[in-house]
């Protein structure tokens, strides 16, 4: 199954972040088909004085996409993410992945909604998700 993931960050080294995240990625969920290149941007939602880094990835999963969602999450976990965002007040994050969509499902549940319901908003998923389906 074909998933397109958003990663992205505004801490520390973040384009290292964002290639450790790419590879647990491919160890952990599924191959890395495509990658985009670094799209930078300033911070969304709220002011900080860190600007963002972002790529997107079409990964193939044999995951569900419940499944690719916690995998996600433990990946997240273990490049040091503790904190969720806070009843959407966003805020300074070391790696934040988002998927985009799987397939062309739609789901709305508790914990997951497919397509990204904000995806279509954000030039930083919107540029290198053009980039890589141009690819
Ligand atoms: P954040 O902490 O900002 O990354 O938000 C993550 C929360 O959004 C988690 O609790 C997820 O269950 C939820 N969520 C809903 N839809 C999605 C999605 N398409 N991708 C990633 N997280 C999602």
């Amino acid at each position: 199954m074909k998933a397109y993931l958003s990663l992205g960050n505004n801490l520390g080294n973040r384009e290292e972040m964002l290639d450790k995240a790419v590879s647990l990625v491919g160890e952990k969920a599924g191959r890395v088909l495509k990658r985009s290149s670094f799209y930078y941007s300033e911070p969304w939602g709220f002011r900080s004085k860190n600007s963002f880094v972002n790529i997107v990835i079409l990964i193939d999963t044999h995951l569900s996409p419940t499944e690719l969602l916690h995998a996600t999450q433990e990946i997240e976990f273990t490049l040091g993410r503790r904190k969720k965002s806070n009843n959407g007040v966003y805020e300074d994050r070391l790696i934040d992945i988002d998927i985009l969509t799987y397939e062309d499902m739609q789901i709305q549940t508790e914990e997951l909604t497919l397509p990204h319901p904000l995806m279509l908003e954000r030039d930083f998923v919107m540029i290198p998700l053009k980039e890589i389906q141009e690819k």
